[in-house]
């Protein structure tokens, strides 16, 4: 398959364009334009890397191949718009964001001990279509290449097909997070109809009797067994989503998840950290020791080496350190990524319980806007702040114990401190 990479839109990029085909695994480029010497080299480099021997696909689809979930497949129009939002923030310092979690209900059938999502009292009620069709088209028109439909569980809502294939119509990629429960054979090839790209089912863990313990109700690692076979039918590529601890390191329950995962020919591993937020806010004790942290990334990096070509283990340990692309990655809060709450609220990601405005009452571009001129968000950092004291004790300390979550960042006194995080990448601009 074969591509026409071009932006219009990037007055610097108007007389170039390039085709990107695969041809047998290999990403071959051809550059068009008078700025091909300039824009060539760069560009070519990038797309070696996908497809070397260290980087194998782990889907091949009609459509371009898939070398990670959170990336578009290559080549594809969805890569093109991926592209060109790389392009405006590394080459002309925009300050665009790439993906976007959209939860699209706070109903869901479990209760589980670690819900980001849960706050103290209910939600307000859940966004209309319409008003999710707003943020999905303002979000793509800003740059987003990549929605994730979270919540609450994404399939209790009845137009979840719908709000799909919309993202599909757009060139943008669309992802959903799901407990499984309601992930039936006819509901994978209804979400693949539409034009779903990937479900990202929760693991927590590879113990059954655990896993139902922690999701609250007997049964639920069946389902999340049943939900993958019927994705997979179905054409989907599948991620198992799973969190670390510090119990869960020392009993290297991610090579358990890993052989459980190929054994199910599940495409890739997302291990995100134990975060205190949500249900959990107030226990700072479940935060990863800084050894734990670097044995997720040993244990992830020999775990890809084994299983490359067959499925990505891809941890938020590993993004949040300073080996090869990590650095430009890092904390992605009003970075890369922000979050909409069930109930329309702005956060800087689906873990941070801080809204900076509505999106029944505001564009998507003005609240982000917002994120990134914010002195906790004006620059690049590369440890997740959520688990950074400074951050923790401004911001989250400060939130009063009985409000309603995520909390306005206004209420909070905005004083400008160095120490919040290490300014490591300073953007020097951050435009839109
Ligand atoms: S604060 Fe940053 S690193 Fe931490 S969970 Fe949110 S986006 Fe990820």
């Amino acid at each position: 398959m074969r591509v026409h990479y071009n932006f219009p839109d990037i007055p610097q990029m108007k007389d170039f364009s390039f085709d990107v085909e695969n041809v047998n695994d290999k990403l071959i480029t051809k550059f068009h334009g008078s700025k091909a010497f300039l824009f060539g080299p760069p560009l070519k480099l990038y797309f070696s890397y996908y497809g070397s021997k260290r980087l194998r696909p782990v889907m091949k689809r009609e459509d371009g191949n898939i070398y990670s979930l959170y990336l578009p497949p290559i080549p594809s129009q969805a890569h093109v718009h991926h592209m060109e939002t790389l392009i405006r923030n590394w080459l002309f310092k925009e300050a665009r964001p790439l993906a976007v979690t959209v939860a699209v209900t706070s109903r869901c059938q479990l209760e589980c001990v670690h819900c980001s999502a849960a706050s103290p009292h209910k939600a307000g009620p859940d966004m209309s279509r319409a008003e999710i069709e707003k943020v999905i088209n303002e979000s793509v028109k800003l740059g987003v290449s990549n929605i994730t439909f979270t919540g609450g569980e994404p399939l209790l809502r009845n137009d979840i097909e719908e709000l799909v294939a919309l993202v599909a119509q757009l060139n943008t990629v669309a992802l959903i997070f799901t407990n499984a429960m309601a992930l039936s054979e006819k509901k994978a090839l209804a979400l693949k109809e539409a034009g779903l790209t990937a479900v990202f089912i929760s693991l927590d863990s590879p113990e059954p009797a655990e896993h139902d313990r922690l999701r609250g109700w007997k049964g639920s690692f069946q389902a999340v067994r049943e939900g993958v076979q019927n994705a997979i039918r179905a054409g989907l590529a599948v991620c198992l989503s799973t969190y670390a601890t510090n119990e869960s390191v020392k009993k290297k329950a991610l090579s358990k998840i890993t052989a459980l995962a190929a054994e199910w020919g599940v495409h890739e591993i997302s291990v995100f950290d134990a975060i205190p937020t949500g249900r959990l806010i107030q226990n700072e004790d479940i935060m990863l020791t800084e050894g734990n942290h670097l044995a997720i990334c040993k244990e992830a990096k020999e775990l890809n080496r084994r299983y490359n070509g067959r499925l990505r283990i891809v941890t938020q340990s590993w993004t949040n350190t300073r080996s090869g692309i990590a650095i430009l990655i890092g904390c992605i809060a009003g970075h890369l990524q922000f979050h909409v709450t069930s109930d329309g609220e702005f956060t800087p990601c689906d873990f941070t319980p801080l809204t900076f405005g509505n999106v029944k009452s505001n564009s998507v571009k003005n609240l982000w806007r917002k994120v990134i001129e914010h002195s906790a968000y004006n620059h690049h950092c590369r440890k997740c702040r959520m688990q950074t004291a400074a951050f923790r004790k401004k911001y989250i300390e400060s939130i009063p114990s009985d409000a309603n979550l995520p909390y306005p960042i206004a209420m909070i006194e905005m004083t400008d401190s160095p120490e919040l995080c290490p300014r490591e990448t300073e953007l020097i601009t951050r435009n839109l």
